[in-house]
């Protein structure tokens, strides 16, 4: 459990955008499922075969109807999220669940009628005028129609999803239920998973070692069931696969992000060209905590000193990264602390992590957090706000169904927005052993995300081709493969643990959604090849920037991002990212120069 902030105390959410409260919420369930009937009765059969004007009339509605149950859906999540202990909402909640499946099921049939459409008919509606603000995602749609199956088919593979969620569920449980007794000082205490890691940024290094040590001990009692769980998802992957003829494990998550798979695969080996420049920084960090070697608990072992910083300090300086970005940026920022579209204090009954929900074109986005007065923290605040900036606008800009962006454009602005803010940050810090701090944590934030994520993608591909040949894929084997490419990365430069080869076994990412790892890596390329665009000519850059906010989903990734000058059909577009990426990892070798060991 985060320590209580005082200086975020009273920084809560206000609800009254989304809903007057539970009873509302649920009249409104009502009346939406009313509409979805509705428009059922009428629309169903018509999809496509009335002309362009009618099936843009058709999708306006729909969107309406999606909107509103996004609003009304995010109402009960955000009270399930700020309020668990509440027995109201838990009700809503589940309300919220059923009622939103029931929609979906109803409405479905919108894009089965897409699907049916012969090409030729397709084609002449895509091009259409009336049609252009939802022709992309429309296309995109035909294009899983060589994997698409009959309506029957599909809705048998559908009833089968309660049994793979059990599988999901498993996973996640044994992780949650999972504690380890633990002295980290005081006597040995029940630990969870998420606190023995919160002690890899401890000062204290026979601590770090110590609770990585149990971190391990513990999964190994639950590691042939995490491999249970992955082997039974995996194989089910594959054989839907095969039914539905998809040639090639990662493609179903390409097509999410729209990317190539040969974009993605040159991403990755060019990353995999680089990893000398993450041994380069353990070799020079073992240096600087006065050790021969790196252990893997030391990898973010803090350098430099870390100092506290309140709310209003970190509103501030994101702020002012927004307003000397682009005022409009600030605008919306400062709207929705504002309105209250902002819970930042950290209490009992409220979900960890961070999110922002951009809910409808009607309300501005919301952001959760946990401010707990670290400078780390305005990182994240930063993050959030660049989702909430790119979902403002391009909901502004956009119909509904084409504002939504797949996973690995989504992070691109809350990287950037985090990078321009950290860039601030620094430049704003007169402490040598704190901007060293942030220097470091820079870095090694861009190898988690960009080194690490790639070693994660390829121990899933791994996995994918032992599965196909008929392996099974057991705790020794997946150790197995882990090991192997972990080492890839590392090489010599950091020891790893023994226990380590069970590292796999906690990650959702695997459980939840295939490959889902590398589009942080993607993103934060991205990212910095976006910030050295900006040092270069700040003014093309930023007015190109705003319009790549705005257009939301409507396009493809190379074409949103091409008209600010990154090719994704170019190699060499990758070399001003890394470029980028050294110049951050020489700083922070710059900024540990002269610490004392
Ligand atoms: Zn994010």
């Amino acid at each position: 459990m985060a320590a209580t902030s005082l200086s975020a105390a009273g920084v809560r959410w206000d609800l009254a955008d989304l809903s007057s409260g539970a009873d509302a919420a649920r009249q409104e369930w009502e009346e939406l499922l009313a509409r979805g009937r509705r428009f059922a009765e009428t629309r169903r059969g018509t999809v496509g075969t009335e002309g362009p004007e009618a099936l843009r009339d058709l999708l306006a509605e729909l969107d309406g109807i999606y909107e509103d149950a996004s609003r009304n859906h995010f109402y009960a999540t955000a009270r399930e999220h700020t309020q668990a202990t509440d027995a109201e909402t838990n009700d809503l909640a589940t309300l919220a669940r059923d009622r939103a499946a029931d929609l979906e099921n109803l409405l479905l049939f919108v894009e089965l009628e897409w699907l049916a459409l012969d090409d030729a008919a397709a084609d002449e509606l895509l091009a259409a005028p009336a049609l252009a603000p939802y022709a992309h995602k429309l296309l995109v749609a035909r294009e899983e129609k060589p994997y698409v199956l009959g309506e029957q088919e599909e809705q048998a593979l559908n009833a089968r999803k309660p049994a793979l969620s059990a599988w999901e569920s498993l996973h996640g449980r044994q992780l949650a239920t999972l504690t380890v007794d633990f002295d980290a000082g005081s006597g040995a205490e029940p630990h969870t998973i998420d606190r023995l890691l919160s002690y890899i940024h401890d000062p204290d290094r026979p601590l770090r070692l110590r609770a990585i040590d149990a971190l391990y001990d513990g999964l190994a009692t639950r590691a042939d069931v995490q491999a249970a769980c992955y082997d039974a998802l995996v194989g089910d992957r594959l054989s839907v696969d095969r039914l539905r003829g998809v040639p090639e494990p990662m493609l179903p998550t390409n097509m999410r992000n729209e990317l190539d798979g040969e974009v993605v695969e040159s991403m990755m080996s060019s990353i995999e060209e680089h990893y000398e420049l993450g041994r380069r920084w353990f070799v020079r960090k073992a240096a600087v905590l006065g050790l021969d070697k790196l252990q893997l608990a030391d990898q973010y072992a803090p350098v430099g000193q870390d100092r506290s910083l309140a709310w209003p300090e970190a509103v501030e300086i994101v702020d002012g990264t927004f307003a000397d970005f682009e005022p409009r940026l600030a605008e919306i920022y400062r709207a929705c602390l504002e309105r209250s579209h902002v819970d930042a204090e950290p209490r009992a009954g409220k979900v960890g992590g961070a999110y922002c929900n951009s809910v409808s074109r009607h309300v501005l986005p919301y952001v959760l957090m946990n401010f707990t007065d670290r400078v780390r923290d305005v990182v994240t605040l930063a993050h959030e706000f660049g989702h909430v900036t790119h979902g403002a606008l391009a909901l502004e800009r956009q119909a509904y169904r084409a504002y939504r962006v797949g996973l690995a454009v989504a992070e691109i602005p809350s990287t950037f927005a985090q990078l321009l803010a950290v860039e601030r940050l620094i430049d704003a810090e007169e402490d040598p052993s704190t901007r060293a701090m942030l220097l470091a944590d820079r870095a090694e934030n861009a190898m988690a995300s960009i080194f690490r994520q790639t070693v994660l993608a390829r121990f899933e591909q791994q996995a994918y081709a032992l599965r196909g040949e008929g392996k099974a894929l057991t705790t020794d084997r997946l150790s197995e493969i882990w090991i192997a490419e972990n080492r890839r990365y590392y090489g010599d430069s950091l020891d790893l643990p023994e226990g380590y080869r069970l590292g796999w076994s906690y990650i959702p990412h695997f459980i939840h959604v295939r490959f889902y790892t590398y589009a942080y890596a993607f993103a934060h390329l991205v990212a910095f090849s976006l910030l050295a665009r900006y040092r270069e000519d700040p003014a093309a850059f930023t007015p190109a920037y705003l319009e790549f906010l705005a257009a939301g989903g409507s396009r493809s990734p190379q074409d949103l991002l091409s008209p600010l000058g990154v090719d994704l059909r170019e190699p060499a577009t990758w070399a001003g990212a890394f470029g980028e990426f050294e110049r951050c990892v020489a700083e922070a070798e710059a900024g540990v120069d002269g610490l004392p060991t």
